[in-house]
């Protein structure tokens, strides 16, 4: 039997064939043990008149392996369509998404240099719960759902997470001072939680002062859990002050089946011009390398690409002149990361 660990890869759409190409070469020459079951998603899905953008056997696939590891796609343009990604979330009970952001200073632009938080976001209920309707001719209705067994789930994951990857500090985000019972109720088993792991420290800050303080101060700031909604916004902005949007990856966690993936789109601008950066989807591939079991060679990957960086080679989006010292395409960036595993 072979030893290697079968997992689901989709190229996607605009410049998702070249990143996951110059991913999986990278992945492949750190030893990772893995074999690929390739599926087909987005547009061309999509126009065939499949309207979640995934056939039947991309399903069937992600059942047997448990593992995606996802380029991005193009969502195209007009009514009909629906989102990938939440179709994924809501037939894989995926209700983790996890986001690390992280300054990579001098290499990439940023005011906060020493920012390394990770944001966990609640991914299945809240106001994306989708129950949404017409009260009168004036009036629309979206009801906000937040229940225990989610709060627990989703917050207990984050302790284990901060346990997992040695983090010191866990802060909870709610409006509980104006939504007293749903928010509060998150706010209320954060602090039951909590107790089962003095080792952490733990910390709530209502959602407009944290997502300012992440604006000014997110040194200051390790794993933040919260809501769907707030956590749909928050991850954005930490992204952004990190500078790191063009190079994070994220993780969308279930019970059984988890998916990796760049947080940035497909990029149809510059696709096909072996410009784009990997880095999101490798960084996305280097959490499923620890998720499967094989953390000695997301620690191997993780260093050579940091060392990549260290050394100069850049790609068009963060080469800066007098701190990059070569520009490089997708693919010889890719070749600089395997010259340093
Ligand atoms: P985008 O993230 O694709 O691009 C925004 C800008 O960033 C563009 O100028 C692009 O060239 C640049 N960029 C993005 N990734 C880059 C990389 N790896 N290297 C270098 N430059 C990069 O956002 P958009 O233009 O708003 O969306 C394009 C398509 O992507 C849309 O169809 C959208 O629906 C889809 N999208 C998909 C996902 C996903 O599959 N998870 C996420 C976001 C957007």
């Amino acid at each position: 039997m072979s030893s290697k660990r079968k997992i689901t890869v989709a190229y996607g759409d605009g410049i998702g064939p070249e990143i996951m190409k110059a991913t999986l070469r990278i992945l492949e020459a750190a030893g990772a043990q893995l074999e690929y079951d390739v599926i087909e998603i987005g547009e061309q899905v999509y126009l065939k008149g499949i309207s979640s953008g995934m056939e039947p056997k991309a399903f069937d696939s992600l059942r047997e392996t448990k593992v995606f590891l996802k380029s991005p796609i193009t969502t195209p343009q007009g009514g009909g369509f629906k989102s990938l990604n939440v179709t994924t979330r809501k037939s894989f009970g995926l209700f983790a998404n996890v986001r690390p952001c992280k300054a990579y200073s001098p290499f990439v632009k940023t005011h906060f240099p020493k920012t390394d938080m990770v944001i966990i976001r609640e991914n299945e209920e809240d106001l994306y719960a989708g129950i949404e309707h017409r009260q009168t001719e004036e009036v629309y209705q979206t009801l906000k759902l937040i229940s225990q067994p989610g709060s627990e789930k989703i917050i207990r994951y984050a302790f284990e997470y901060a346990k997992k990857y040695n983090r010191k500090k866990v802060t909870c985000m709610t409006k509980d001072n104006i939504m007293k019972l749903s928010d509060g109720l998150f706010h209320k088993i954060f602090d039951q939680i909590a107790k089962e792991y003095p080792e952490i420290e733990t910390d709530h800050k209502i959602i407009d002062i944290g997502s300012a303080l992440i604006a000014e101060r997110p040194e200051i700031f390790d794993v933040i859990v919260t809501l769907n909604l707030y956590g749909d916004i928050i991850s954005d902005i930490a992204a952004q002050v990190t500078g790191s949007v063009g190079l994070g990856g994220s993780a969308n966690v279930g019970a059984e089946v988890a998916m990796f993936e760049a947080i940035h789109g497909s990029a149809p601008d510059i696709a096909g011009m072996d410009m784009a950066n990997p880095s999101g989807l490798l960084n996305g591939a280097i959490s499923m390398l620890v998720h499967i079991g094989q953390p000695e060679v997301a620690e191997k990957v993780a260093n050579a690409w940091m060392k990549t960086l260290e050394d100069g080679i850049h790609t068009g989006d963060i080469y800066q002149e007098g701190i990059s010292k070569e520009k490089a395409g997708t693919q010889s960036f890719a070749d600089a990361v395997i010259a340093r595993l």
